[in-house]
């Protein structure tokens, strides 16, 4: 069985048209089954009917021909109830229709299973046999297991054929589901980013100059070879000669007889080097892989090694000449920090990444920015929007691929209602942060890549709350020394002195793994990340404090943050790791003295240890992100569970109202800076609850500003004694939107799932 599904998952995926892949279902699963019939209904969005889509063993010319009323017959009660139904007489079911035509006069025997996907059911899997029995237990399951396999692939290919209908490039429009990342509309052109060096990932495109791509694979090639003569040269007097003339195999591999030859002549027919490259190495590979023999199984990995090299070279070359369309729609399997970093900014209008989720730092960096960002977007056919027309709705967390004329229009209109509003935000610049009734509330902001000092100084941000300086080092291919990351932290600095800026140091693993000190977990938000990597290696911590303290230097507006600390020990420990750096640097020559230092409350322990924490320091900051994927565990990276990672869940209120009781309680100050802290409606509730200073990103600045200018202190604490003792965060949320309401607050927030957290 399990053989049977890999094969149909693996084929349906590769499948060129919807058509295509439920043909190859319905076909296998008879044959796996041994039914007379296997019939798929799928659901169709606009009538809601159940269309009668493919068929093993029915009349085939009523394919597409014929649907059921969603309630209608046998496949109707299957698809209203969401269960399956096995019958031994279908005839006498209260539900059976016979419908002329379709053949199904002789079949007695019924099993139908619903295909749903993410809740949203699809269809109905169908078999039916003219013997009159019972499917057994094993048969149910078997069939459940299938459509549960199958509603993924079955939406995403839905949307796939319908971005692909037959010609390469079709007009059809296309609406895929992911989640908001960063608020916005962005219109634009889709360029596909494929992540370096996967030869599965490469999407298929028309040459632009066939003899250019020639001669790019060809100089490909030739670097390849020379690397591998070069290597085998190394290590002749080392090897055995048996084990050395492997090296002679993987050059004829790369022969123009061989491989070589293949990828040049698909170029030839208009393929683009690296699409004819991966097709190509992808076939032998599969082939070596079928092989019998375990030796040259083996081989796969040879032939998957030499394509990789080759089309690492090819992407270089790509990369230095790529030309950006002006309204660049950048699409990702995975965003990363340096993917951003190539397009330039004034091109880049929206950003879509297959993985991921609303907190993951791909779109915290997207807010950051200011770019429209869905992420998530799981069933996106993203090897084929090359050149076309993608909207990206970062309010709702849709990608629009070919949208109709009219919908343009009305995604153009939303685009310039939100700069009007911006413009209209942006007298709020220079006033100072107060509710109505004469409660401050400083609102700071989150940095890390060199766009968000402009962005931050344009909104009028009072200082850095957090500055994500691991975001500098995954740009980089090393670590940067100590004297570079003092020039860095320096600049960061002088951008806002005299104003406080609040440096956290390196907070790597869980989601970002330095290229050139990778971390592979199983449990990677779990394991080595934030200060326990930094503990475990102190020349990292104490360069980077070193840097930090003297860049410091005159200017006195530095405070220190430390990430994910779970207990005192590691911060007494950081804490004596600290000292010892402002002695050496005190040693050097340089004057300032010991910066605040603070702790980030983001694990769970932390909460319970918030006053032992708060003694030992200056401030603490929330980090409500991990906080709230710790205490719902919940992976904020996972766009499945999305719906569940809730920062306004009450159990997460409550441990900040812990929190800031704690930091209180010691006397200290405490921030909050995890993206709660930007979303205009939970506002109120942290200004209630006594958060001394907010930092965000920049761009929810002024939406923030808004809200806190027009509510009095009276209103927040009033929220806040409305929201005790409820139960769950849609509570908590109708109880601030009727704030938001109350103050004609909507326009500048969209009340949509965009602006939830
Ligand atoms: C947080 O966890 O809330 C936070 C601010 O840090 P990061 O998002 O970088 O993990
Ligand atoms: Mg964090």
């Amino acid at each position: 069985m399990i053989e049977t599904l890999r094969k149909i998952v693996q084929t349906v995926n590769e499948a060129d048209t919807l058509n295509d892949a439920l043909n190859f279902i319905v076909h296998e699963v008879r044959a796996a089954m041994q039914t007379d019939v296997c019939t798929i209904y799928l659901r169709d969005r606009d009538s809601q009917r159940l269309v009668f889509r493919a068929t093993e063993g029915l009349n085939k010319d009523k394919v597409g021909q014929f649907s059921l009323a969603s309630h209608e017959g046998l496949v109707g009660w299957v698809a209203a109830r969401g269960e399956l139904l096995n019958l031994d007489d279908a005839m006498n079911h209260a539900s059976f229709q016979l419908v002329p035509g379709l053949g199904e006069e002789t079949f007695n025997s019924f099993m139908g299973a619903p295909i749903i996907h993410q809740r949203d059911p699809l269809g109905v899997l169908v078999v039916q046999q003219s013997a009159s029995r019972r499917f057994s237990d094993d048969e149910e399951a078997f069939l459940i297991t299938v459509s549960a396999q199958l509603a993924a692939v079955i939406a995403h290919a839905e949307v796939t054929g319908a971005v692909s209908s037959g010609d390469a490039i079709s007009e059809q429009t296309a609406r895929i589901t992911g989640v908001p990342g960063s608020p916005g509309i962005g219109i634009g052109t889709g360029v596909f980013v494929s992540p370096t060096a996967d030869l599965m990932a490469v999407a298929s495109r028309p040459a632009g100059n066939r003899k250019r791509e020639l001669r790019a694979f060809r100089g490909a090639l030739a670097r390849v070879r020379d690397d591998i003569e070069v290597v085998a040269e190394n290590l002749k007097d080392e090897l055995s000669p048996e084990d050395h003339a492997l090296f002679s195999v993987y050059l004829t591999i790369l022969d123009d007889s061989t491989l070589g030859g293949e990828v040049a002549s698909l170029i030839k027919t208009g393929e683009w080097a690296q699409g004819a490259l991966s097709q190509v190495m992808i076939q032998h590979i599969r082939h070596f892989e079928r092989m019998e023999h375990s030796y040259l199984r083996e081989r796969a990995v040879d032939v998957r090694d030499l394509g990789t090299r080759v089309l690492t070279y090819l992407q270089d070359e790509e990369r230095a000449v790529r030309d950006w369309p002006e309204n660049t729609i950048l699409v990702a399997e995975e965003v990363t920090a340096s993917a951003l970093g190539e397009v330039p900014r004034e091109r880049l209008v929206g950003i879509v990444s297959l993985r991921g989720s609303s907190n993951s730092h791909a779109a915290i960096l997207a807010r950051g920015m200011g770019v429209p960002a869905v992420l998530g977007a799981a069933d996106l056919p993203y090897n084929r929007l090359e050149n076309k027309t993608v909207v990206v709705d970062g309010y709702n967390g849709r990608v629009h691929i070919n949208p109709h004329e009219q919908a343009l229009a009305r995604f153009r209109m939303l685009v310039n209602e939100d700069r009007a509003l911006s413009e209209e935000l942006a007298v709020l610049r220079d006033d100072y942060c107060q509710t109505r009734d004469g409660r401050r509330m400083p609102l700071w902001v989150n940095t890390g890549v060199n766009a968000d000092v402009q962005r931050a100084q344009e909104n009028g941000a009072e200082g850095v709350g957090l500055y994500r300086t691991e975001i500098t080092f995954l740009l980089r291919d090393r670590f940067p020394s100590e004297e570079e990351q003092r020039q860095l932290y320096r600049e960061q600095l002088e951008a806002f002195a005299p104003a406080p800026v609040t440096m956290r140091t390196l907070d790597i693993g869980g989601d970002k793994s330095l290229p050139y000190f990778p971390i592979n977990e199983d449990n990677p938000f779990l394991g080595w990340r934030g200060i326990r990597v930094t503990l475990d290696h102190p020349e990292i911590f104490l360069a980077q404090v070193r840097a930090m303290l003297k860049a410091n230097e005159g200017l006195g507006n530095l405070r220190i943050l430390l990430p994910m600390i779970s207990g005192v020990e590691e911060l007494e420990e950081s804490l004596v790791l600290m000292e010892r750096c402002h002695e050496e640097v005190l040693a050097e020559g340089y004057s300032e003295s010991f910066p605040p230092v603070g702790v980030m409350i983001e694990v769970p322990s932390a909460v319970y240890l918030a006053t032992a924490l708060a003694e030992r320091v200056d401030f603490l900051s929330v980090g409500s992100n991990d906080l709230t994927q710790y205490l719902l565990a919940v992976d904020r990276n996972n766009a499945r569970v999305a719906d569940l990672y809730q920062a306004l869940h009450p159990a997460v209120l409550s441990a900040l109202q812990a929190i800031v009781s704690a930091a209180h309680g010691a006397g200290k100050t405490v921030s909050i800076c995890g993206e709660l802290a930007g979303d205009p409606r939970a506002v109120p509730l942290l200004i209630a609850m006594g958060f001394d200073q907010l930092s965000m990103s920049a761009t929810n600045v002024p939406r923030v500003k808004k809200v806190v200018q027009t509510i009095t202190e009276r209103d927040a604490l009033g929220v806040l004694a409305k929201i005790q003792g409820l139960h769950s965060a849609e509570q908590v949320m109708a109880v601030l939107d009727e704030l938001i309401h109350r103050y004609e607050l909507d326009r500048f927030i969209r009340l949509d799932k965009g602006s939830r957290q």
